[in-house]
């Protein structure tokens, strides 16, 4: 009688790993690169995962590395980024292995406060630049009752997640800890992930001040450009006060990503943006209209869906 319990019990448990394995397979974009086969649904575990997070209007953008290391630039302005994260990362992976909070503005700090209380988040990466809105009270009381590890970004680094990826940080290059700043954006962490030939550039809420800056620092003496990126994220949800010519053409983004809430407010993105973007023939990807938006790359091919 029991052995056919076991038996029942061990078949129950075999039906489950089985629907498991294939709900596994999340139909993710099949990677076509100039001169390589297209890569199969199996292989695209060994694939780079970018995913503009469908989180209203803020911003929210989770990397997961092919050795299953997790990123979460900003957080969004609310708890709808746990549901995104849910629809992306596996249910069993509850460790965020790095946090940006590129500025501490509600649309992009509060959701990261909800992150924390559901998420083993091993280390954070901020500013330090003071602000005393509750979302971002609220943030800082959270990292240290949870004792998580922050770090503060002052100056170009690289953190190395492989021996091809590697995200790095090219602002602040000043100290902005305790610093009171009128302009809250421009206070932005801006960062360029790497892979191989590929490259996507996420510049949080920054405007054309640090555009400006980033030009002079990063283009100035090399060529091509060291801020070039397959994949630009457009600057403050594609305000006007962001994305010059110049700094596009400098980027030269193959695809821009606006992430921005329908019908919000600010009337963002801005109908110059746009232009400007069509004008340069950039094709316009915006979280309101398409939901996430979610980038693969072996380094090389780059899709999205
Ligand atoms: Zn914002």
């Amino acid at each position: 009688m029991l052995n056919k319990l076991y038996k029942i019990l061990f078949g129950a448990l075999v039906v489950v790993a089985a629907l498991w394995l294939v709900a596994m397979n999340d139909g993710s974009p099949a990677m076509v690169t100039p001169g390589k086969k297209t890569q199969t649904e199996n292989q695209t575990a060994s694939l780079l995962r970018v995913y503009f997070l469908n989180v209203g209007q803020g911003d929210a953008i989770y990397i997961r590395t092919p050795d299953e290391q997790d990123i979460l630039i900003d957080g969004g302005p609310d708890a709808s980024v746990l549901a995104e994260l849910g629809k992306v990362m596996p249910f069993w992976d509850r460790q965020i292995d790095v946090m940006v909070l590129t500025h501490p503005h509600s649309d992009h700090v509060a959701g990261l406060v909800e992150v924390l209380r559901r998420f083993e988040v091993k280390q954070i990466y901020y500013t330090g630049v003071l602000h005393t809105a509750p979302d971002y009270l609220a943030w800082l009381a959270e990292v240290k009752n949870k004792n998580v590890a922050m770090h503060i970004v002052q100056d170009f680094f690289e953190l190395k997640l492989s021996d091809e990826i590697k995200l790095q940080f090219l602002y602040p290059t000043v100290s902005l800890v305790n610093e009171k700043m009128t302009e809250l954006n421009n206070g932005s962490i801006v960062t360029r992930l790497v892979d191989g030939d590929t490259e996507f550039l996420f510049t949080g809420d920054a405007e054309v001040e640090v555009e400006e800056a980033l030009l002079k620092k990063y283009c100035a003496l090399e060529q091509p450009c060291a801020l070039a990126s397959d994949v630009l994220k457009v600057g403050h949800h594609g305000s006007t006060s962001s994305s010059s010519e110049e700094f596009l053409k400098a980027v030269d983004p193959r695809y821009a990503v606006i992430s921005v809430g329908q019908d919000n407010s600010f009337g963002h993105p801005h109908l110059k943006t746009l232009k400007r973007l069509e004008r340069l023939n950039v094709p316009i990807l915006r979280t309101d209209e398409r939901g996430a938006i979610d980038f693969a790359t072996d380094g090389h091919g780059l899709n999205f869906k």
